[in-house]
């Protein structure tokens, strides 16, 4: 990436609006039964899950539980693990999950550029544009199709926004989810409910306190170079007050910072948070629908809250600009099946298994980071 798209990333965030075999897994004392365990025999999809792409035994128990069968989960985590196999400069590329968009999105993607407001022989072009980078992926990629991608992704996400998502002007991953992460954690960690309200009602002010410039930069990180966004700074700025604040035994406003730290780290679980610094200047459409629709799947619905409330298990926070790294590079891969499940079924992408596994696989890590955060500040 040369210098001047360097400089346009800058420039646009700041134009944002907004393992085999048998495994015990079950102890099953049944009358007449004679053994008191049952063995659970892995299947060849779990096995490859364990052995290929780090998951236990209880992440697959967990993910069943919630609904994900094992071939559900393979299709998101072997596409993370393409997109993290591929050319920098396919990993670096303005629209990078048009890029790496299986058949179906591919197919949507031409049918969107049928709907867009130009000339028939725009869209002729458009499509075949499309056609001839997608049969060059990946080793055929140059940066000298950025401007494409540019070009043919900004009117996608006006023409997505415009057509289907006219009514969601405001992104709403902000006040609910905020607050109940540190406070699930605060109660994790101190089992004391003054402190976790204190932490919670604060932990979505940073929206109101950052304006202009850093209402974005600071919201925001994106771990691919070219790496850009403030969010780890911010968390570890307001975890070091917290800190602080918590040696010297003020409780209120230890737990308030840790409150505007936490909002910063949450941000980037968020994989709307970690890229598509160009792809959404023009219009942050995909951005808003995927956050609406995490708020409304939040107490109702698919109960993504849930996946918070019951988490013990923590990331250990020994720096909270790390941490905060950590988790957008954790939380990035994922960007590209939200965004191409979006594009895809832009009505219909509610109820798309694909995005409700990945959205619940970053807020698991995300409650994870909480529990630590909440944990360093009295380290
Ligand atoms: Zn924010």
């Amino acid at each position: 990436m040369n210098k001047s798209r360097m400089t346009t990333v800058l420039l646009l965030l700041a134009m944002l609006v907004l393992s085999m075999v048998f495994v015990p897994l079950v102890s099953a004392q049944e009358k007449g039964t004679v053994d008191s365990s049952k063995t659970y025999k892995l299947t060849g999809t779990e096995k490859k899950l364990i052995e290929e792409y780090n998951f236990t035994v209880e992440d697959i128990q967990y993910y069943k539980d919630l609904g994900f069968d094992a071939k559900t989960i393979l299709k998101t985590e072997s596409k993370v693990k393409y997109i993290g196999s591929l050319p920098a400069v396919v990993q670096e590329a303005p629209y990078r999950p048009m890029l790496v968009a299986d058949s179906e999105t591919q197919k949507a993607i031409l049918g969107h550029i049928d709907g867009f407001s130009v000339s028939d022989t725009e869209k002729k072009s458009m499509k075949e544009a499309m056609s001839d980078i997608w049969s060059r992926m990946p080793d055929g990629i140059t940066t000298e199709d950025y401007s494409t991608l540019e070009e043919i992704g900004g009117q996608l996400n006006s023409y997505l926004g415009d057509r289907y998502w006219k009514d969601e002007v405001t992104a709403k991953w902000t006040a609910t989810p905020h607050g109940d992460f540190i406070f699930h954690a605060v109660m994790n960690v101190y089992d004391n409910r003054y402190w976790a309200n204190y932490a919670k009602s604060y932990a979505d002010d940073p929206d109101s306190m950052d304006t202009g410039f850093a209402r974005y930069y600071n919201h925001f990180y994106h771990p691919v170079f070219p790496t850009a966004g403030g969010a780890p700074n911010q968390c570890a700025f307001y975890g070091a007050i917290a800190l602080n604040y918590y040696t010297a035994g003020d409780s209120f406003n230890a737990f308030k910072n840790l409150g505007y730290s936490s909002h910063y780290l949450s941000d980037v679980g968020n994989p709307m948070h970690t890229d598509g610094v160009i792809d959404q200047y023009l219009d942050e459409a995909p951005h808003i629908a995927y956050e609406n629709y995490v708020y409304s799947n939040w107490d109702y619905g698919y109960n993504y809250r849930s996946i918070v409330s019951s988490n013990t298990a923590s990331k250990t926070v020994t720096n909270p600009v790390t941490a905060t790294k950590n988790l957008a590079a954790y939380s990035n891969p994922y960007y590209d099946t939200l965004w191409d499940e979006i594009t895809a079924n832009p009505s219909g992408f509610g109820s798309d298994i694909d995005v409700r596994y990945a959205t619940s696989k970053v807020i698991r890590e995300t409650a994870k980071y909480n529990v630590g955060l909440a944990e360093y500040i009295s380290t």
